[in-house]
């Protein structure tokens, strides 16, 4: 998909979503799983360093997204908006995921995850897509939130656009 139509999808997904600022990944994911009828699961985890942040696994009915907890809340979200590009973006695996997710129900065995995280990553390509989606609602989330009024006690929401630092390691 190239880069104006990933633009395109991704603003028509966050207008259609009927988010308002400031940005709250959780409740973006809840909303984009009720959307597209495949709730999205976060689940925080202690992934082996080094290695990849987050991890997108798609499951028979729900889009399973780990991320690394080991780090901070604003990294996490970020970490959360990338594998959110890859399901935006279509980046399915070559359809096995079904068969590594049951490995990792009921338990979520370390050793399970691991071998999830050594399978091979999207490429070069699928990896742009994907932080350019992460880009996108960041870049979106901070134009609301300079047009938004902000609510007196909003204080403490959490705002993602701030710490995009670190952009190594992603799957
Ligand atoms: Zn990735």
């Amino acid at each position: 998909m190239n880069e104006r139509a990933l633009r395109r999808r991704c603003r028509s997904i966050l207008r259609e979503l009927g988010i308002t600022p400031p940005l709250r990944v959780p409740e973006l994911c809840r909303l984009l799983g009720e959307h597209r009828g495949r709730p999205i699961r976060l689940i925080p985890y202690s992934l082996p360093v080094p290695g990849p942040y987050g991890l997108w696994i798609a499951g028979s009915h729900a889009d399973y997204v780990f991320h690394q907890k080991e780090t901070s809340q604003a990294h996490q979200d970020h970490i959360v908006l990338h594998e959110v590009g890859h399901i935006l973006a279509d980046h399915r695996g070559d359809g096995d995921d079904d068969a590594v997710w049951q490995d990792l129900l009921p338990d979520l065995s370390a050793e399970a995850v691991n071998r999830a995280l050594r399978r091979t990553s999207y490429g070069e390509a699928r990896e742009r897509e994907a932080e350019l989606v992460a880009t996108i609602i960041l870049e979106w989330a901070s134009v609301l939130d300079r047009i938004t009024p902000r609510a007196p006690g909003d204080v403490s929401a959490r705002r993602v656009h701030t710490a995009l630092a670190d952009r190594q390691g992603w799957l």
